[in-house]
């Protein structure tokens, strides 16, 4: 392009300026000025570039693509963005949990499957993980899981000792930490995976019919994964091999998709269902509950600026439509509070305001003010009012998604059901899903962790937590820590 064709270099006040090259000195060897406001204002902003980094999930890539309905649903649900023949715009972002910014994508972790719908009815969040479960059912425990997979006070590292000390203190996490070090803790690219809502949620048809569901987003490209050895490789040659995979993939055409399904159990159906239907450790087994075709959805566009259509995305499961509620999870419960909160603390409390966050439906609401409102709040500023402004429509929008409960306050366990406990599932998964070589790798891959500098008592610990899981695979590893 000729230098005329060429837009010429402005300050951010669109002042034109004279040079990209040269500051402005006192002669060509001389001091450089104060008043050179470009040089300054470059500088100035360079330093104010990396805003703060998500705590967990700090590492992510993402994409823009559809949600389509393929199959009808109506009869569970009364959400716009469920119903036959619709289609909705959707923001996907995947992501490691407890790597920084800059870490290698094919570190062992669980992944993030964060989805946002733009749906006609406000923006609906799906904020989930490659798991169907997690380390925990309580979020008094989630800040202190965290902190054990980050890093040391002392070193600044991450430590097998200090994740393994934690992991064994908390049992409920034995299913989660199976599955992590089986073959899905390191997909082989983020579209070779799943993507599951872990917690329950609820649904409202039309009829006002409740039931609860956990969806299950299918890869279509086929479950693959990557073993310790090539995600080492890999993690040496290029930290960003995720990340590569999915912009190159959808920019060459070839766009990824999953199929949703869900486990839908009747409402009454959970006051006696056989395990607890609200813990985060634990599945609905398939037989018990059959998965339902819903749509698919696809990624076929990809972030056109990383930071602002990715790194300032904020998904938070608050963000639930008509027709889909929370339900008794009670991480999910504190969840609704914590991302929304985490989304203030990141980006600032109108976060909402950034075009990637933006509803596509009307917004009518009495939020005001704050740091970088960009966009005029008019008056009537309160409700009620009798001026004309928004007023809720308890009518037209009932409160439709509640269960409810009563008791004293008390700080304890969940009621325990007749199959619940914190070493059964994880045990079906090693015995009857895994086949011999894929409970090989995990024995190798607990081992190889295991021998990276854990202590005696939490090592003796962790050999016991696995033969709770399952007593052969227990021996395995004591073999092989212990080299007997
Ligand atoms: P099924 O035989 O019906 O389901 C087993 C499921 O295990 C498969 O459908 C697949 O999930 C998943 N799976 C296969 N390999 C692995 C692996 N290496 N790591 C993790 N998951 C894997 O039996 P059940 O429904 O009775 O479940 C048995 C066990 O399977 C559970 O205890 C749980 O550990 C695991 N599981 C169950 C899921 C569920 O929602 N019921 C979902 C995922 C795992 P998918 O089809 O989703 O790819």
């Amino acid at each position: 392009m000729k230098k005329k064709d060429r837009k010429s270099t402005t300050t951010d006040a669109g002042i034109p300026v004279s040079s990209d090259e040269f500051s402005l000195t006192v002669g060509p060897d001389g001091p450089i000025l104060l008043q050179d406001v470009y040089l300054i204002e470059q500088m100035a902003n360079f330093n104010r570039e990396r805003i703060p980094e998500r705590q967990p999930h700090a590492k992510g890539s993402g994409a823009f693509g559809y949600f389509e309905v393929t199959k009808d649903v109506s009869a569970y649900t009364k959400a716009a963005v469920f119903q036959p023949g619709t289609k909705t715009d959707v923001l996907a972002r995947f992501s490691t949990v407890a790597g920084e910014r800059g870490s290698p994508d094919t570190w062992r972790d669980v992944r993030g499957f964060a989805l946002k719908f733009y749906t006609s009815e406000g923006n609906y969040d799906m904020v989930g993980n490659n798991t169907p479960v997690f380390f925990l059912r309580d979020p008094m425990k989630f800040q202190h899981f965290i902190r054990s997979q980050k890093r040391r006070a002392e070193n600044g590292l991450r430590d097998n000792d200090m994740q393994w000390d934690f992991w064994t203190l908390s049992p409920e996490s034995a299913h989660q930490v199976t599955i992590l070090f089986g073959d899905r803790g390191i997909p082989k690219t983020y579209r070779h995976m799943n993507g599951y809502s872990s917690h329950t949620y609820m649904w409202v048809n039309a009829k006002g019919e409740r039931f609860w569901v956990k969806y299950h987003f299918k890869t279509n490209q086929g479950i693959e994964f990557l073993t310790q050895e090539e995600a080492d490789r890999i993690a040496g040659k290029d930290a960003e091999f995720h990340r590569r995979d999915l912009f190159e993939a959808i920019k060459r055409g070839d766009f990824p998709s999953w199929t949703l399904r869900v486990q839908i159990m009747p409402f009454k159906e959970a006051e006696n269902y056989r395990f607890n239907p609200f813990d985060l450790t634990k599945v609905w087994p398939h037989r018990d509950y059959p998965l339902h075709e819903v749509g698919r959805l696809t990624l076929n566009r990809n972030p056109t600026d990383f930071h602002t259509e990715i790194e300032q995305a904020a998904f938070g499961p608050h963000n639930l439509v008509r027709g889909i509620g929370p339900s008794p999870d009670k991480m999910l419960l504190a969840r609704l509070f914590s991302y929304a909160d985490a989304h203030r603390a990141r980006l600032g409390v109108n976060y909402h305001l950034i075009p990637v966050n933006r509803p596509r439906s009307p917004v009518h609401s009495y939020s005001k003010d704050g740091a970088m409102r960009v966009e005029n709040v008019s008056d009537p500023v309160y409700a009620p009012n009798s001026k004309g402004g928004p007023m809720a429509d308890g009518e037209r929008y009932p409160q439709v998604e509640v269960w409810q409960a009563s008791g004293e306050f008390v700080r304890a366990a969940y009621t325990l059901r007749k199959d619940d406990d914190d070493w059964g599932q994880a045990g079906t998964l090693v015995r009857e899903v895994m086949d011999e070589a894929a409970r090989g790798r995990l024995v190798a891959n607990v081992v190889g962790a295991l021998k990276g500098g854990v202590s005696k008592p939490v090592l003796e610990r962790a050999i016991e937590y696995w033969r709770n899981i399952d007593k052969d695979v227990g021996d395995r590893i004591a073999k092989g820590v212990t080299g007997g």
